[in-house]
């Protein structure tokens, strides 16, 4: 893939990343599953020139509960993401890898025989959850 193009304003251009779109928030026995799109605007007017994908898969640490309670997940709180971005590499071989950071509220449900109880759990999203390098984001149109 060559230099960016916008489509808008038919010439090349610098590009800027847009803040990222939270696709979809899941949650499982001790996974969240966030889906997100990156997007990478045209810095002269703004149109989506190039976008790119990351599905994460997070682990996180249940709460006390005995082997034979049902636990069930909700999403309490989507997260708020942000663009993070870090290096790998020297000089020429140098590229830049895109990822995401926020924080994802997990409300997890456990019904025992005696009683039932929730818990919110705070599960971070980071950088190192997962990351697309930049060289691998598609054009939009
Ligand atoms: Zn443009």
């Amino acid at each position: 893939m060559g230099a960016p193009r916008c489509p808008e304003c038919n010439k090349f251009c610098s590009l800027e990343m847009e803040e990222p779109e939270l696709d979809s928030c899941e949650a499982d026995e001790g996974v969240l599953y966030v889906n997100v799109r990156l997007l990478k605007n045209c810095a002269d007017c703004g149109t989506e020139v190039r976008e790119a994908y990351l599905e994460l898969e997070i682990p996180f640490v249940l709460p006390d509960h005995d082997e034979d309670d049902d636990m069930t997940f909700e999403i309490e709180e989507e997260p708020v993401l942000e663009n993070e971005e870090k290096c790998i590499g020297k000089g020429r071989y140098m590229r830049t890898e895109h990822g995401v950071s926020g924080t994802a509220r997990v409300k997890c449900m456990i019904d025992s025989k005696s009683d039932s109880k929730e818990t919110v759990i705070e599960v971070p999203i980071t950088i190192e959850d997962g990351t697309e390098a930049a060289g691998n984001f598609e054009d939009t149109y």
